[in-house]
């Protein structure tokens, strides 16, 4: 499988490289600090035709496709982790439809999707179904040629400000488990679709996390994605595919991290020299810089190797699935530990809010956790093995 960088992701990654330094890491701390949706950044992508990046040319993306994507994710998440993650949630929201849509539904959805002019959300946690999903109580219950959907859903990235969220329910409360669950599409502003609690949360400010509250929310019947009762496995493809741009946002945080330290070893001066000229900082940065590499590895070796599967495929290579669990792993734990280093080298500096390492390492905490655990990662390895 190889997954060496072709002559035009080179350029493409060069082109958001610019822009993310120039127009994206300048607004990192106000971000963070305001904690408010970054709508001035979306406009930058839209005007740079990034959130296309995975989608087909017949629904006006551009079809760089998922290692492309995790190229431009990877380089925004070194200047902006909150920034990275809008484009996150665009890939996580429309994978079900990718997965599970039929050409109606892609016609109808997608090339709004493609040029980001309309945002999508993916609710699936609620307050008893988190890494265990098949504890979801969302009910959508069959009525004429509609579903009525009730119930709650937490820690929804961007659910407030989503034109189009897809929605996870049980249709068939009888069955146990897993069983029993369906997709739907559901869109802003349909009756008894609200917003409710607004999480306040350690990093990743800029992104908003809230409560999707649906009180006998009315969708048509045809807004299912699939066949009824068979929403598991799209849930479960989904994150399957969507785990790679998570590993590719925590290897953009980390390399920022890292990227910071180095500057700053070189020239803060202690005991008469730059701190980077003792041997026990170059072996911290030195395990750093390997550290960041080998999970680039594996980030690019699942990317390459997601790009390559037809996203109708019915069930996904173990293999496959196996190594976009251990990019997510190495490169979120890779993250964490990168990034507590960089504020170590710092010193007390490191621990201030004006230098961004402090963020960083506020925000790579979240890419142990979404899109299942590091833990459930580990669960998803050894289900392979
Ligand atoms: C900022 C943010 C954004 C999010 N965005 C979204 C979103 O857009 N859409 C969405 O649907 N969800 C979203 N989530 C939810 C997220 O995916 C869940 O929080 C995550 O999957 C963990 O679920 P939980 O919080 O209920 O933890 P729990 O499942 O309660 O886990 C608690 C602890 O137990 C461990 N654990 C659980 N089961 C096992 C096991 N079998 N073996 C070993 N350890 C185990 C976990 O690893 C964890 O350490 C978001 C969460 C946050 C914080």
């Amino acid at each position: 499988m190889a997954y060496d960088l072709t002559d035009e992701q080179k350029m493409m990654q060069d082109t958001v490289a610019r822009i993310a330094r120039e127009q994206i890491a300048p607004g990192a701390e106000k971000r963070d600090e305001e904690a408010a949706f970054p709508w001035d950044v979306v406009e930058i992508f839209r005007e740079n035709g990034l959130f296309g990046a995975d989608f087909p040319e017949a629904y006006g993306g551009s079809k760089m496709g998922l290692f492309s994507l995790c190229l431009v994710i990877e380089e925004i998440a070194k200047a902006c982790a909150s920034s990275a993650v809008v484009l996150l949630v665009h890939e996580l929201g429309s994978m079900p439809i990718f997965l599970a849509g039929n050409e109606e539904q892609k016609n109808k959805y997608f090339p709004k999707l493609a040029t980001g002019e309309h945002l999508v959300a993916f609710a699936l946690t609620e307050p008893n179904a988190g890494s265990d999903v098949s504890g979801i109580k969302t009910k959508a219950v069959k009525d004429g040629d509609h579903y009525v959907i009730n119930g709650s859903k937490t820690f929804i990235s961007h659910g407030d400000v989503a034109d189009v969220l897809c929605v996870a329910a049980k249709t068939d409360v009888s069955v146990p488990g897993h069983k029993g669950i369906s997709m739907f599409i559901v869109e802003k502003g349909t009756p008894g679709l609200s917003i409710g609690k607004h999480e306040k949360k350690l990093g990743l400010r800029a992104s908003h996390t809230v409560e999707v509250i649906l009180e006998d929310v009315r969708v048509p019947a045809e807004n299912i994605l699939g066949d009824e009762g068979h929403g598991f496995p799209i849930i479960m493809k989904t994150l399957d595919f969507t785990r790679v741009p998570v590993a590719a946002q925590a290897l953009g945080i980390a390399q920022g991290a890292v990227d910071y330290a180095i500057q700053y070893t070189k020239e803060r001066i202690q005991f008469g020299k730059p701190i980077f000229s003792f041997q026990g900082i170059q072996w911290m940065i030195a395990d750093m810089v390997s550290q960041v590499e080998a999970a680039r590895q594996v980030t690019y070796k699942a990317a390459a190797a997601f790009e390559n599967i037809p996203k109708d495929m019915e069930k996904l290579p173990k293999e496959i699935v196996r190594f976009s669990a251990i990019a997510k792993l190495v490169a979120a734990e890779t993250a964490m530990k990168v990034t507590t280093d960089a504020v170590q080298l710092l010193g007390g500096y490191g621990y201030i809010r004006d230098y961004p390492v402090e963020r960083m390492m506020r925000d790579a905490k979240i890419t142990q956790l979404y899109e299942g655990t590091s833990q459930i990662q580990k669960i998803v390895i050894a289900a392979t093995l």
